[in-house]
Formats: structure tokens, sequence, C-alpha cells
């Protein structure tokens, strides 16, 4: 099974990733995750990417198009989880050509629906625990960065939601939620 997460940055894809990670043996394919650990080993997309990914802003698509690919080459038994991936339509073309040239479905398309109030104070708070963590803070995770990626949200990401509820694919659960609520939602959609 392969599915989306979609949401806008804070919705909680990369936590419900992660769960379904633990109980179903899927692969996470974050291309932020991806990104971010470019960028830490410095090479030379990371270094190219550093500066839009600062700015809140969205890398090209062929780079994250590429990331992805590589990763499906890989293959996965418990099938992959898209987090944070596709944001564009091209991407969204993109990413349906890549799982039919490799004979993969895709099987869900689930998006968390979280006010953008409740958003701004997720990233915060994010924030918050990594530095109390002694963890690294991630660079756009900040009020000021944050107006800016929720603008490229709507702007380029939203329209996703049209895009794959057209194809009969979306489903939609409510991200305000606690994290225990949206696990048992998502798990009982991948059920039925
Ligand atoms: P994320 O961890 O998903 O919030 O991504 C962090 C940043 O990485 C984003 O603000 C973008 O700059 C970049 N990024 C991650 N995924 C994508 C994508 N699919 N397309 C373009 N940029 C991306």
């Amino acid at each position: 099974m392969n599915i989306i997460l979609l949401g806008a940055p804070g919705a909680g894809k990369g936590t419900q990733a992660g769960i379904l990670v633990e109980t179903r043996g899927m692969v996470q394919l974050s291309t932020g995750d991806m990104l971010r650990a470019a960028r830490s080993s410095g090479t030379e997309m990371g270094l190219k990417v550093a500066a839009v990914m600062d700015a809140g802003q969205l890398v090209t698509d062929e780079i994250v198009i590429g990331l992805i690919e590589e990763q499906l080459d890989k293959g996965s038994e418990g099938g992959f989880i898209f987090d944070g991936f596709p944001r564009t339509l091209p991407q969204a073309d993109a990413l349906g050509e890549l799982l039919a040239k490799k004979g993969l479905s895709l099987d869900a398309v689930i998006e968390l629906v979280v006010d953008d109030e409740a958003l701004v104070g997720r990233i915060e708070k994010r924030a918050a625990e990594a530095a109390a963590a002694g963890q690294p803070v991630r660079s756009d995770d900040n009020a000021e960065v944050f107006a800016g990626r929720l603008k490229e949200y709507y702007k380029k990401t939203a329209p996703l939601t049209g895009y794959y509820y057209a194809k009969g694919n979306l489903q939609t659960v409510n991200g305000m939620q606690s994290m225990e609520a949206v696990r048992d939602a998502i798990a009982s959609l991948l059920k039925a």
C-alpha cells in the first residue's frame, strides 16, 4: 500500500508517518528530511537549496522528483508514505508517472486538516521542544518564515486536494484531534 499524507506544515504529517512506519512497516519518504540531510552533509545540491529552504520557499520540482525516484528504486515491502511530497501539481503528475513506471499503485491520499492559527502554534512548539532537548532547531520553524511557508502551501500545494479529489483518491481527517485520534482515523481509513 502506498499513500500520500497531505496537509500544511505543522499538520502532523511527519508524526503520523512515523506511526505508520512503526505499525505497518512502511517506508517514510519525506523530501524535507532528505533535503535537510543533503544540507547537513554539505552536498552541492544541499548547499544550493539551503537559502530557498531558509526563506520558506519550495525548492525546484526537478530536485525533489529526483530524490523521490532514487528512493522508489530501493523498493519497500510495506509500501511508501509520501510525506511533504508532492507539493505542486507537476510533482503530483511526476509521482503518478513514476509509480506507473514501477508498477506501483497509489492507494490513498489522506489530508490532515488543521486550522491556520493552530499550525503556527505547533511549529513554535516543535522549535521549543527541539531546543529544550538539545536538538537542532529547524531554521524555518519560526513565526516569520512560517508565514511564507503557509503562503507557499496555499498557492502551490492546496490545489492538490482538488487534483486528488477529482481522481477519487482524496480522504480527509480532522487534524485538530489528538495524535492518537488522528492515528486511529487514519488506521480505519486504511482498513476500509
Ligand atoms: P518540510 O520538512 O516538509 O516542511 O520541508 C522543509 C522545506 O523543504 C520546505 O519548506 C521546502 O523548502 C523544502 N521542500 C520539502 N519538500 C518539498 C517539495 N516536495 N517540493 C519543494 N520543496 C520542498
